[in-house]
């Protein structure tokens, strides 16, 4: 099916339930609303010559009309490319020309982020951009009289011409590791994917997704949004940019089933001084992805937050974005120490990352995945991508893992973050989960440092509980005495206020390697 095909379906299945709740601004769509407000947008975008294949990009922080675009262009074919907010002109001057985008909807402002300036900015050098539309501007009340002005069988006619497996969707990777990729993806790679996240976690036209995380990556717009919408669940918008007490508030006053986040952002709701107040108890559910979650944090969402059926997922932009899931009786060691077990129709290896040969049960390796949520390519970039998606389909993912012997996998790491001290592997993720227990410690990452006599040093930064507090590395030692291996003991510890994170709320690790290794190398 194609998007629009599968969103006619719920829409004629539960017509009158909610689709998509927007609580900063108070608006509300039933699926029939909703159904009506995607068909105008879509035909404003046709009024304005948008072809089939046609980029589209998006760029804004979380707002009903984000949703609005992602299954206008889904129903015309267009391709929607979704844009970081957090991205300034340089980069957004390369994603415009990148992906060749022709009509860009955008938000004039949002708090310091002059998005209109900036657009007007690079549009001299951007010659490809022939049209911008302003959310909440009346440029964006013209699209829609426009479409207005259109005869509603030119969307039928488009939507006849469509096939699921056509290009809808440029997803720039986070950019954790290095200059982002345009993952393109098609309605057959994101529908199914999204699809097969609900239904892992159990989601029926009775669920309330509260979605905290960034429209613009695919947990958001894909695990979240087609995650909803493919089982007739609805969409929580509970602020434009994560807001711990506002999710919360949202949560209580919403009755949400089901709460989405990074780890990073849980730690945040429940350090809220005012955790206790908030009525969470008709969450059943969530998902927790895109970094390991620490047991300490993952036993407090279980209880405090009652998420005991919370999903793990683990995935990247260019597999749709999830590969592998734990499942609802899953027990919490299986929520803490693994990422789950393979989603349905797909497949996963463990292989040598130099000879390529499948790894034994319990040894690490590159994690390989295949099926159908594999992307089309890499935008405009073959070459990069025949480095990652081999001629047999396998998306080699840059990440190693374990398989278990009861088919679940464990991430130890990525390649690039692995530090290598004296010939011994380091996985910084076993040394952070420790370093968790630390009662004065409330974060922490582990990086490697470039060394003379051993290659590489561990060193910890930590964020403290106590913000006047101080932790030496001779603290840390003793903390680890006898219960880590000498070769894993943190030499150096930095103590810092918080860490530089990507918008999808990952820690970029690259900036805080190249920090140790400038201060300590
Ligand atoms: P870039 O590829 O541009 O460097 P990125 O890999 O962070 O950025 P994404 O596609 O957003 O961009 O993230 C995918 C990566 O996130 C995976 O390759 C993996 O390293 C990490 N990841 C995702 N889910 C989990 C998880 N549950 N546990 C541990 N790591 C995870
Ligand atoms: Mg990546």
């Amino acid at each position: 099916d194609t998007i629009g095909v599968n969103l006619a379906r719920t829409v004629a299945a539960h017509p009158g339930r909610e689709a998509l709740v927007d609580v900063p601004s108070g608006r509300r769509w039933t699926y029939a609303e909703f159904d009506r407000a995607v068909a105008e947008v879509a035909l404003g975008l046709l009024a304005l010559g948008v072809a089939k294949g046609e980029r589209v990009g998006i760029w804004a922080v979380n707002c009903p009309e984000w949703v609005l675009v992602q299954y206008a262009t889904a129903r015309i074919g267009a391709v929607l490319v979704n844009i970081n907010p957090a991205y300034r002109v340089h980069e957004l001057e390369y994603v415009l020309n990148q992906s060749g985008i022709g009509v860009l909807v955008s938000q004039t402002e949002y708090r310091t982020s002059a998005y209109r300036a900036m657009v007007e900015e690079v549009r001299p050098r951007c010659p490809g951009l022939r049209q911008a539309v302003w959310i909440a501007d009346p440029s964006w009340q013209a699209l829609l009289e426009a479409g207005a002005g259109m005869d509603p069988a030119a969307l039928t006619a488009r939507e006849a011409q469509l096939s699921c497996d056509d290009p809808i969707n440029i997803q720039y990777t986070s950019g954790t590791t290095g200059f982002p990729k345009g993952a393109t993806l098609s309605h057959h790679n994101i529908l199914n994917n999204g699809y097969f996240v609900g239904e892992l976690v159990g989601y029926t036209e009775q669920d309330r997704v509260c979605l905290p995380v960034p429209f613009y990556h695919c947990f958001g717009m894909v695990m979240g949004n087609l995650g909803a919408t493919s089982h007739g669940a609805c969409i929580v918008i509970p602020a434009p940019t994560f807001d711990p007490a506002a999710t919360l508030r949202a949560v209580a006053a919403e009755r949400v089933t089901s709460l989405y986040g990074v780890p990073t952002m849980f730690i945040a709701e429940l350090g809220l001084p005012d955790f206790a107040s908030y009525d969470l108890s008709t969450l059943r559910t969530g998902i927790m992805a895109g970094s390991p979650c620490p047991v300490e944090v993952m036993k407090r969402v279980a209880s405090d937050m009652h998420m005991g059926e919370v999903s793990i997922c683990y995935g990247m932009t260019e597999t749709s974005p999830v590969s592998t899931q734990t499942r609802r009786e899953d027990d919490l060691e299986h929520r803490t120490a693994t990422v789950g077990r393979v989603m349905p129709h797909t497949e996963v290896k463990v292989v040598d990352p130099v000879t390529g040969a499948t790894v034994p049960r319990g040894e690490p390796g590159e994690l390989c995945t295949r099926g159908y949520s594999v992307m089309l390519g890499y935008w405009d970039e073959p070459e990069r991508t025949a480095e990652a998606v081999d001629p047999a389909r396998w998306m080699h993912t840059g990440d190693l893992a374990v398989m278990r012997e009861d088919g679940y996998l464990t991430i130890v790491g990525r390649i690039k973050d692995m530090v290598i001290r004296g010939g011994e592997n380091v996985y910084p993720r076993e040394i952070e989960e420790f370093l968790h227990t630390h009662p004065g410690i409330a974060d922490v990452q582990v990086v490697g440092v470039p060394d003379e006599r051993y290659g590489e040093e561990v060193c910890a930064f930590v964020v403290l509980r106590d913000p006047a507090g101080t932790l030496s590395a001779q603290e840390v030692a003793d903390f680890c005495r006898d219960r880590l291996a000498h070769y894993k003991v943190p030499r150096y510890v930095r103590v810092v206020e918080s860490f530089p994170m990507t918008v999808s709320g990952k820690v970029r690790k690259v900036e805080l390697r190249e920090q140790a290794a400038q201060e300590l190398g």
